[in-house]
């Protein structure tokens, strides 16, 4: 099918804003995947069960990270996206691959997945079709790593709308969102991985187009509607949309403005909002929906996906990009957090029974001196002229911190031998996320600059509940009193030390929990970018005092259900929570 100029295409809306712009089809091209045959399969084997496991810890990231992001995140697309690695038939046809045909992890893995997309292709229904493109994205993401680098990829040089079939989410993690002015899809779902992900990015986009999306010429100027779901195709009177745009925009700037407003409460009372980011892109939408400065930026990031560390000088481009973007505002670079759920595969970690309890963290970085150094260097490097902080993750003891406290004088003096510009003093602070460090957190106070509680972690060590094992996670909630009163013992101890305690879990996104979380007199809450506004609205309406006695009492309730409750019979009908 082709299309005529002043066409109109009509979609369904995914993601709102209006784009002007160069259409261009969005054709990844395809690593050639190796094939060899092998002469020990069980090692073949092993490898591609390996790298099945990693992406499944991938996608189940992906959707913690995206739920901090997007109001309307739906675990249950991340959970069928994750079953169908675990799908018998299909891994019976890799493992007869490999042990019969004795071929490569890499190819066995391609051949099998072929063969189901092919089934899923022809089929009738537009839902087993829509799985055909899920399963086509996990046979790149399974490719992805066993071969260490992007087994798709796509470039382009003008800021364009992208028109494709569908996008992978893996697809869209991969491009420059600055370079993306509006995305299109001929199948697809408002509800699909990749709208959500262009919410959180704020790049207009609508789906569902049908066939006719792939007759759009490349470098036809399109508009795109993400309001109404249209795309027109070089339209007439393209002013008439560019007086549209502007005001969209205006009334954005309008929003924004309002959201650039502190978080105060009704008696007085600032709380710090920051964003916790994974990827630099996420740095300008998270300053449009009113974050304060970064709380947490989860360096591991940089070192995923790929197929060897990120050297000292790429790592300072990304920090540096970072602390530029933010000037003075606050810049919390956390170090390495590997191990545990986000597996680096070219760090030498055994396989572990029990992950999370497992080398994780600064634990990995003390006994990875190479890395830890690069990494130091580059945030030291990166550091003057903004407000960047040291934040280390998974400390468990006194000696963890002097250590790694050792080992930034030594990358500073190693700078200063080298007549490099790096930051000296600069701030270190520590995630408080595990039960041991609490107890002595009177202890730890004495080391750090500030403390930032990791309350995904602390609930899921303090009540022994895997936080992704989807049948215990709950009950590592961090609104449980347990957990709120590891929390009040890590407030009393900076403030008897006077140093600042912040908050970095979800919990601090859910309104329900930010009265329980101020009365307990956290000084700073870092979140997802998408929940700053709606905690901003709920903490103009509180009040402190009455807070501080909401958590007195949530102290002695049972259940982190208990507590809901008794937030929301007290200001349900004040506060919108
Ligand atoms: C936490 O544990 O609460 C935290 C913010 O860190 P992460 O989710 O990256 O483990
Ligand atoms: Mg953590």
């Amino acid at each position: 099918p082709s299309t005529c100029p002043g066409e109109k295409l009509a979609g369904t809306p995914a993601s709102p804003g209006i784009a002007i712009a160069p259409a261009l089809q969005f054709r990844p091209s395809v690593a050639a995947i190796p094939e060899r045959k092998v002469d020990d399969p069980q090692a073949e084997w092993s490898r591609l069960n390996w790298a099945i496991e990693a992406v499944k810890k991938r996608i189940l990231q992906m959707g913690l990270r995206i739920a901090q992001h997007a109001d309307d995140y739906q675990a249950t697309l991340f959970d069928a996206h994750r079953l169908s690695l675990e799908d018998p038939a299909l891994l019976e046809v890799a493992r007869t691959n490999i042990f019969e045909r004795t071929l490569n992890a890499e190819k066995a893995w391609q051949l099998a997945l072929d063969d189901m997309i092919n089934v899923y292709q022809d089929a009738e229904s537009a839902y087993i079709q829509q799985r055909a493109a899920d399963l086509d994205d996990l046979k790149s993401q399974v490719l992805q790593m066993l071969i260490g680098a992007p087994s798709r990829s796509f470039t382009f040089e003008r800021k364009s709308i992208l028109l494709a079939g569908d996008f992978a989410p893996s697809d869209l993690a991969r491009l420059d969102p600055d370079m993306v002015a509006g995305l299109c899809t001929a199948s697809g779902s408002p509800t699909s991985h990749s709208a959500i992900l262009a919410r959180s990015l704020d790049i207009p986009m609508a789906v569902g187009f049908g066939p006719g999306l792939s007759g759009v010429p490349d470098g036809a100027t399109v508009v795109l509607d993400g309001m109404d779901g249209t795309l027109r195709v070089n339209p007439a009177q393209i002013e008439s949309f560019r007086e549209r745009q502007n005001s969209w925009l205006a009334s954005q700037q309008k929003a924004r403005q309002a959201r650039q407003q502190p978080a105060v409460t009704r008696d007085g009372k600032q709380i710090g909002l920051l964003a916790n980011i994974n990827y630099a892109a996420e740095v300008a939408p998270a300053l449009r929906k009113g974050a304060e400065g970064i709380g947490v930026f989860r360096t591991e990031f940089l070192f995923m996906e790929r197929p060897s560390a990120p050297a000292e000088e790429e790592q300072l481009a990304a920090y540096r990009s970072i602390a530029e973007s933010l000037g003075k505002r606050s810049f919390i670079v956390r170090t390495l957090d590997a191990g545990g759920d986000k597996p680096i595969p070219y760090i030498d970690m055994p396989v572990e029974d029990n992950p999370f309890l497992g080398e994780r963290g600064i634990r990995i970085s003390l006994s990875h001196k190479d890395l830890f150094m690069t990494q130091l260097r580059a945030i030291l490097r990166a550091a003057p002229g903004h407000r960047v902080k040291i934040l280390l993750p998974m400390i468990s003891s006194v000696d963890e911190v002097r250590l790694s406290k050792e080992l930034i004088a030594e990358a500073q003096a190693e700078l200063a031998r080298k007549k490099q510009t790096f930051e000296d003093p600069i701030k270190v602070g520590i995630m408080i996320e595990v039960p041991s460090a609490v107890a002595v957190a009177d202890r730890l106070a004495r080391e750090v600059d500030f403390f930032s509680i990791g309350s995904n972690d602390l609930g899921q060590y303090v009540m022994a509940a895997d936080r992704t094992n989807p049948r215990v996670a709950s009950l590592g909630h961090a609104l449980h009193p347990a957990v709120l009163r590891m929390i009040r013992q890590t407030v009393k101890a900076g403030r008897e030390a006077g140093i600042p305690v912040a908050l970095c879990g979800e919990v601090g996104a859910e309104r329900v929990a930010v009265p329980i979380l101020l009365g307990l007199e956290i000084d700073e809450l870092s979140m997802g970018a998408a929940g700053i506004p709606a905690v901003k609205g709920v903490i103009a309406k509180l009040s402190l005092a009455e807070c501080q006695g909401l958590a007195e009492e949530a102290l002695d309730l049972n259940t982190s259900q208990e507590v809901r409750q008794l937030v929301k019979e007290r200001l349900g009908e004040t506060v919108e929570l």
